[in-house]
């Protein structure tokens, strides 16, 4: 008898590491397993937990094929039809919104009070806002005057598969923010997770089933970027790519696209700077400056990993963030921590280098570093709150992405001087500016290079953006 939905959380949860079987891939609305397996970590005890496979390019393509054959009914469903299985899976989610937060956190590393209030919400808001949106939607029409008298309308039709690949950091945040536009415009998906956190993704196709999705419709590939990924992009019958993950690979994934001539969506990565002004408010506004360098161990693509401050407040802004920082605890995402564990072995790697680089570079690190903690949780990936201080503009942890609790402080004496240099950046996500100067705000905000600029305040935003 095939389990419920309930049964696959429930055995998910309470299996002791490497008990459970390993994921399967998702392929026409079956559970399909994988003779290519790879091994998953618990981020937070350092240690493999689950199997996943590692999806050939032959796995891809029959995803793909179960797609594209799904396409020519789907398609030529009704947008009611389509919101109303999203929005029943948007239920099945919510009902069961503990047991995914538990996943989350235990795939990826995160407090589950993070998993339970941001991550899972977010990802049952994506389904019923993109369910509801497009039923609201009216294309634009107009009526041509004499002589031509013809009536002159935009009509949106879907194109076909679209290949959705996400990463790790906010593993069904981020997929669901791909499934439902794709899913609601008539678009048939096959998903790829990252293969370091595929677990809440692989459980979520069983909720696609009981929600009552025609097979084919929803497909899920697990495993590495160079071949399932790779098959993915390059695949003839995949005419639409989001990707969300690391401006490198998002570059690639952008040159072969145009190459074959894809619709082609890109998130990729940050190096936020906060610019601080001698007027801000900081009693009020420093816990939240705080957080956004912080907050799900500094792995969200729009947290703060570069601050300038105005010289005359320089010294005390950064003995008070000093201050907070030690005030955050990192330790057992289970527990009541504000920070958990690092995603991998291989990023905790990457953080360490950076801060051991700034160290060699002559920088200050005021506070933070790696964390050791007891009993099972010796080996896993834990970095507490870092600031460092006293780094050249050039250096690599001023201008390479670090996506890790580190955030590194300068000083500057004028707008001008630090508009210059905040956009002296390869990246151009967002940025934070801090001041009671509405003159200041203002003409900083609009100065600067980058998609998002949030005046005293930080990730603030319609939720469909
Ligand atoms: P990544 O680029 O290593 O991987 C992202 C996804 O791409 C994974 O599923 C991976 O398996 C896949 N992939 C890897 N190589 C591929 C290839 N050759 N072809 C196709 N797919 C391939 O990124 P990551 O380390 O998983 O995620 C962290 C990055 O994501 C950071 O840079 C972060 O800033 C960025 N990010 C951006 C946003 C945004 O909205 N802009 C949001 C979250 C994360």
């Amino acid at each position: 008898m095939t389990p419920t939905f309930a049964d696959v959380l429930h055995k998910l949860i309470n299996s002791s590491d490497n008990e459970h079987e390993p994921l399967t891939n998702f392929i026409n609305g079956s559970f399909v397993g994988s003779d290519y397996l790879i091994g998953s970590d618990r981020p937070a005890t350092g240690k493999q937990w689950i199997q996943i496979p590692n999806a050939t390019k032959e796995e891809v393509d029959s995803a793909v094929d179960a797609a594209h054959k799904a396409f020519q009914l789907w398609k030529k469903t009704s947008v009611g039809f389509r919101a109303k299985l999203l929005n029943k899976l948007a239920d099945l989610i919510e009902a069961h919104l503990e047991q995914f937060a538990i996943l989350e956190s235990r795939d990826q590393g995160k407090p589950v009070a993070l998993a339970r209030t941001v991550d899972i919400p977010r990802c049952i808001h994506n389904f019923r806002y993109f369910a509801s949106a497009m039923q609201h939607h009216v294309s634009p029409s107009t009526i041509l005057e004499e002589p031509t008298r013809a009536l002159n309308y935009v009509k949106y039709d879907p194109i076909g598969v679209a290949g959705l690949i996400s990463p790790w950091n906010l593993p069904l945040y981020l997929l669901s923010f791909k499934m439902a536009p794709a899913l609601i415009t008539g678009n048939t998906i096959v998903c790829k997770p990252s293969e370091l956190t595929s677990v809440t993704a692989w459980a979520m196709m069983h909720a696609v089933v009981q929600a009552g999705f025609p097979p084919g419709v929803v497909n899920l590939v697990i495993g590495k970027g160079d071949v399932a990924g790779n098959t993915l992009v390059t695949h003839p019958l995949t005419p639409l790519i989001s990707f969300t993950g690391s401006t490198l690979i998002g570059k690639r994934i952008g040159e072969l696209g145009a190459k074959l001539n894809k619709k082609v969506s890109l998130e990729m990565g940050g190096k936020n700077a906060a610019v601080i002004y001698a007027s801000a408010n900081l009693d009020r506004d420093l816990p939240l400056i705080t957080r956004s360098c912080f907050l799900n161990q500094g792995e969200i693509c729009l947290c703060t990993s570069r601050i300038f401050v105005q010289r005359s407040i320089a010294e005390d802004f950064l003995s008070r963030l000093v201050e907070q920082a030690q005030k955050l605890t990192v330790g057992d995402p289970n527990k009541q921590f504000d920070l958990g564990a690092m995603n991998s072995k291989v990023h905790f790697d990457k953080v360490c280098r950076y801060i051991a680089s700034a160290k060699k570079g002559g920088g200050t690190v005021h506070c933070g570093g790696v964390v050791k903690l007891e009993g099972p949780h010796s080996e896993g990936f834990f970095i507490a709150p870092t600031v460092i201080s006293g780094l050249a503009d050039d250096s690599d942890c001023m201008t390479e992405e670090i996506f890790g609790p580190v955030v590194c402080v300068a000083v500057f004496d004028e707008m001008e001087e630090v508009v210059e240099r905040v956009n002296e950046s390869e990246y151009g996500l967002s940025a934070t500016v801090w001041s009671t100067h509405s003159e200041e705000l203002m003409n900083t905000a609009n100065s600067l290079r980058v998609g998002t600029v949030w005046c005293n305040t930080w990730m603030v935003r319609e939720k469909q953006t």
